[in-house]
């Protein structure tokens, strides 16, 4: 049995039970039993499944592990974490977040306006809102406006004009005025996809001789005591550890330079985020070095060494690690809509009285296939096809021959697969790289899953249930949209097997797991299909699940109106069309007029296809 390398990526988040995948929390509930409920509402399509839970989960190991590490060194300063906002901005994240947070020192970290006012609206009193990125005057003093709230705000200004503009807007606001932080632009960078905003080169942040002067012009304003924080960030998804202790060092002894120069409340370091999550589904390619302990541990010994060496105070400590906060949370549901190779059934062989000979030898290997020659007539089978297809080319077959061509090899690869099936997946990987399945799923890559489609970054893939039985076929996933990079291609480097279901007799669902850090806001509407329907499933104390905050995917009128069409316009054209037309009769009209309103109620996702009864 495959387990989908649940144990490389899940944590014991998920789990396998009779052969469903479950939520290892409260009563275990199976996520396919969660989804059938949901379908019986009646909500179709893609879904995306939040589990809150496993946001607090993620927080709690966080703080855990620093508060160990500075316990075991006998660290002084504090340890504070925010959330940054870019990494999931929508209302059903961010609320529970802030609502689960309240009373540890964890806030909401934002990188542009509409960030900051979701910070200022919903961060808890007393904990602590960062900005970071390029800042105008008004975004400035937006901050400004947030200080005089009485949030604890620090702006971490990118370049020395920030800092002109902070202390000119300090003038023409007066006090209270937010906290001040300097970013800080290192040698160090991180390593893998998402490695540029550290590094000399990088985007963002002051080089030694702006530290300076940024000291100088704090100092001549006299504004030097609102200078706390110096922050960093050399990347996402850092993939090993050793960048960021090369990083911590510089900032160490930064923030000890900085220190002694007269920064005397220069007392935070924000590490920014980085801590990188456990993607792989398969052995051997695993995306995380390190172990959260270990990077725990790692940060606070750095600074705590850098400190003591300098004789300046331990500083505090604040970590923006967004992935690692939000990925685990949401789940993505495709619906399975059918499998390329269901068409190709032996009912449909329409074998003529003399066939090309080529053909009756496809016949006669598939009747006479074993597991013994099953490679070799598979094989066979595979120079035929491409011989037919040349002749049909030719003119030499007709569209007969060439349909009765494609299904015999159909039902010459699928007895193949299934007299191979007890063999090792590695023994016949090769045969499997040839003779995959196409699945077409109910979704879209571009909107759910962008950064497979922009980075290759893979998402760990399983169906939810069927898991007591062997998965034959290899698999590539094909999304809905319009657009052949809408695939994940079958890798054979890191396969995916999935089940030979017929999706008229049984539904198939597959799950994308990890999938809450980035993909919702990077998603984008590639032929109009917009973020799924999306909700909560949150756990009482007696370990049922209960389903909140179910927000159903936008409406056909509701996209259009987003893209600034005039959608009343819409309506009266379309009306007009079916009241004048010539090609319905006076009695259809008000039943094709109410189909229509009825579709352009209804979200963009496939509901019905092919002969698929329930749908
Ligand atoms: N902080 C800053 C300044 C960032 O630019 C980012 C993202 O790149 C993060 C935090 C979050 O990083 P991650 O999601 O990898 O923890």
């Amino acid at each position: 049995m495959l387990d989908y390398g649940i144990r490389i990526w899940s944590d014991d988040d998920f789990k396998i039970e009779k052969g469903k995948i479950v939520v290892n929390y409260g009563k275990k509930p199976a996520i396919i039993d969660i989804v059938k409920d949901i379908r019986d509402e009646g909500y179709k399509g893609p879904l995306l499944i939040r589990f809150p839970h496993l946001i607090k989960e993620q927080i709690d190991l966080l703080f855990k592990a620093f508060k160990k590490s500075m316990k075991e060194y006998g660290y002084q300063g504090g340890f504070n974490a925010l959330f940054p906002l870019k990494v999931n901005q929508f209302p059903n994240f961010v609320i529970p977040l802030m609502e689960m947070t309240k009373g540890i020192p964890y806030g909401l970290e934002a990188g542009s306006k509409p960030e900051l006012i979701i910070a200022m609206a919903y961060n808890n009193p007393g904990s602590p809102i960062m900005v970071n990125g390029f800042k105008d005057k008004e975004m400035i003093s937006l901050g400004f406006i947030a200080a005089k709230m009485g949030h604890d705000i620090t702006l971490t200004i990118e370049g020395l004009n920030e800092l002109e503009t902070i202390l000119t807007v300090a003038k023409e606001m007066g006090k209270p005025y937010p906290k001040i932080g300097l970013r800080i632009r290192l040698h160090s960078s991180g390593i893998g996809i998402w490695a540029k905003s550290g590094g000399i080169n990088s985007k963002f942040g002051l080089t030694s001789s702006e530290l300076i002067e940024a000291m100088n012009m704090l100092k001549n304003s006299n504004m030097l005591e609102y200078f706390t924080m110096i922050h960093f960030h050399i990347g996402s998804q850092i993939s090993e550890i050793s960048p960021l202790k090369k990083a911590l060092r510089e900032a160490g002894n930064i923030h000890a330079e900085l220190y002694k120069m007269g920064a005397h409340n220069l007392k935070s370091i924000d590490l920014g985020g980085g801590l990188a999550v456990e993607y792989a589904q398969h052995d051997g390619l695993s995306q995380r070095h390190y172990t959260l302990e270990e990077y725990a541990s790692d940060v606070v010994f750095l600074l705590k060494t850098i400190a003591h060496n300098k004789h300046v105070p331990d500083p505090d400590i604040y970590l923006e690690a967004g992935r690692f906060v939000a990925a685990k949370h949401a789940v993505l549901v495709a619906p399975v809509l059918e499998l390329f190779s269901q068409e190709y059934d032996q009912r449909e062989l329409q074998l003529k009285p003399k066939n090309p000979p080529l053909i009756d030898e496809l016949y006669e290997l598939y009747n006479l296939m074993n597991e013994k020659n099953a490679i070799e007539y598979l094989h066979d089978s595979l120079d035929h096809m491409e011989s037919l297809l040349t002749l049909f080319d030719l003119g030499y077959i007709d569209l007969l021959d060439r349909s009765n061509t494609e299904i015999l090899v159909h039902l010459i690869i699928k007895k193949a697969v299934d007299l191979l099936k007890h063999k090792k997946y590695d023994e016949i990987l090769n045969i499997q790289n040839m003779i995959q399945e196409k699945y077409l799923l109910n979704c879209s890559f571009f909107q759910s899953l962008p950064d497979y489609w922009g980075l290759g970054q893979t998402f760990p893939v399983t169906p939810l249930d069927r898991l007591n039985e062997k998965p034959t076929r290899s698999a590539s996933l094909w999304d809905i949209t319009c657009d052949s990079d809408g695939e994940i291609a079958f890798d054979i480097r890191k396969p995916l097997f999935l089940h030979d279901v017929d999706i008229n007799k049984e539904e198939y669902f597959l799950g994308f797991f990890l999938v809450g850090a980035y993909q919702e806001i990077l998603g984008m509407q590639h032929n109009l299909f917009t973020h799924p329907t999306e909700f909560s499933v949150v756990f009482d104390d007696e370990g049922n699940y209960e389903i909140t905050n179910l927000l159903e995917a936008q409406n056909i009128l509701d996209i259009l109106d987003d893209l600034d069409y005039d959608i009343k316009d819409i309506e009266r054209k379309l009306k007009q069309y079916i009241e004048e037309s010539d090609y319905i009769s006076d009695d259809k009209r008000k039943d094709v007029l109410g189909r229509l309103y009825l579709y352009l109620s209804e979200n963009a996702y496939l509901k019905t296809i092919v002969s698929y009864k329930d749908e």
